[in-house]
């Protein structure tokens, strides 16, 4: 049965018990993608390398006979023992400046290699294919908000380039799979997005900011504050991954982000008044080619697939507090403080 959403596009059934593959399976997102997905009794095999993600992230799964984790990477080919998939989620890449930048070749081969591996595989199995992109193909943009159709502004050859760059082939590649060897494909471009399971220590600035509240540690914000980003609960976004891989629309790539934004310094300031932490402010210098401003043009995703984010900065910063908080008190602090 096919059902229609409040918006114009029609849905497919979310899928039962089919073999689903989640490529970085253990990070942040993967891990909740994976919870959805099983919960809904569909065996889902987590393939990651554990380069940024963690086994802890599935401990809420460990138990079920519905769930696999494979370690594997991804620019390797995809192990012929796994079964066949009626659905593969492609997730694998360190997502934070800190470890994407750390090995830019890793992370430009895992956008090439990686993908072309994946999409093999999609068609090899008949499998529909979901790519995770990002604003960063937006670059430092020159349009604001940024709607799907535009094209950004990126640097070539500049430290952010293997993750930018790297991100902007992966989509050409999937969208020349589904035009000319007929796998279907769904593309997302995230924006930051925000929530429990981030890692403690990959230095992204929801993570960075609350830790640091909590720990009493200054705040460590980068330049004069005055750059936005917009913030995404995670719970909003991976029911945005679900309607738009079941979406019947095949018009991808598909922004999903919150549109609210913020400089970095009122998100220093709400993170302060929320936790009581009376840390300081510091500034460092602002990395290189860091984007100025950023925030989702989210008309196709409401159209599309009537998806709109509904959880505030405000709630959103207090599960994630509450998460970290209970992290920092299992695990003593200097082993979890936040990355500069
Ligand atoms: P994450 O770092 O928590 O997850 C990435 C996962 O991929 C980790 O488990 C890591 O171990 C795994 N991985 C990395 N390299 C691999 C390889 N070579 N082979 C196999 N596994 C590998 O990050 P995340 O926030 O969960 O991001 C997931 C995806 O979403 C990424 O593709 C990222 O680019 C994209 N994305 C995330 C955001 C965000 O704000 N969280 C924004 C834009 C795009
Ligand atoms: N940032 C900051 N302090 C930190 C970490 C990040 O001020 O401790 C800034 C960073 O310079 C950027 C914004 O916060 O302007 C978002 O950084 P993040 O690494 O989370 O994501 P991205 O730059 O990839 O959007």
């Amino acid at each position: 049965m096919i059902e229609f959403n409040h918006a114009t596009g029609s849905l497919r059934p979310a899928l039962e018990g089919a073999n689903i593959l989640i490529t970085g399976g253990a990070g942040f997102l993967g891990s909740h993608l994976a919870d959805l997905l099983v919960s809904r009794g569909n065996h889902v095999y987590c393939l990651d390398n554990f380069h940024t993600g963690r086994a802890s992230n599935l401990s809420r799964l460990q138990f079920s006979n519905r769930l696999s984790v494979v370690q594997h990477d991804v620019t390797d080919e995809l192990p012929d023992t796994l079964p066949k998939f009626a659905e593969i989620y492609n997730l694998a890449c360190p997502a934070s400046p800190v470890h994407y930048q750390a090995d830019p070749v890793s992370t430009a081969m895992i956008n090439c290699k990686g993908a072309w591996n994946v999409l093999r595989r999609a068609e090899r199995d008949g499998a529909r294919v979901f790519h995770a992109s990002t604003s960063e193909i937006y670059g430092d943009p020159e349009i604001h908000p940024q709607p799907e159709h535009y094209w950004g502004n990126v640097n070539t050859v500049g430290p952010r380039s293997c993750y930018d760059e790297g991100k902007r082939f992966a989509e050409t590649l999937f969208t020349d799979f589904g035009k000319t060897r007929g796998v279907i494909v769904r593309m997302v471009r995230i924006f930051n997005t925000y929530g429990p399971r981030m890692q403690p220590d990959d230095g992204r600035v929801v993570s960075n900011f609350v830790i640091q509240a909590l720990l009493g540690q200054p705040l460590t914000v980068y330049g004069d504050g005055s750059q936005t980003r917009s913030f995404c609960y995670v719970d909003d976004l991976i029911r945005g991954f679900d309607l738009l891989m079941r979406s019947e629309v095949a018009d991808s790539p598909v922004n999903l982000g919150n549109p609210g934004e913020f400089t970095m310094e009122e998100l220093a300031h709400l993170v302060l008044e929320i936790t009581g932490s009376r840390s300081p402010i510091v500034r460092l210098p602002l990395p290189v080619d860091d984007p100025k401003r950023r925030k989702p043009d989210i008309s196709k995703a409401s159209e599309h697939l009537g998806w709109r984010p509904e959880v505030s900065l405000r709630e959103g910063l207090l599960k994630t507090i509450e998460y970290f908080d209970g992290e920092l008190r299992r695990q003593p602090a200097a082993a979890i403080s936040a990355a500069e």
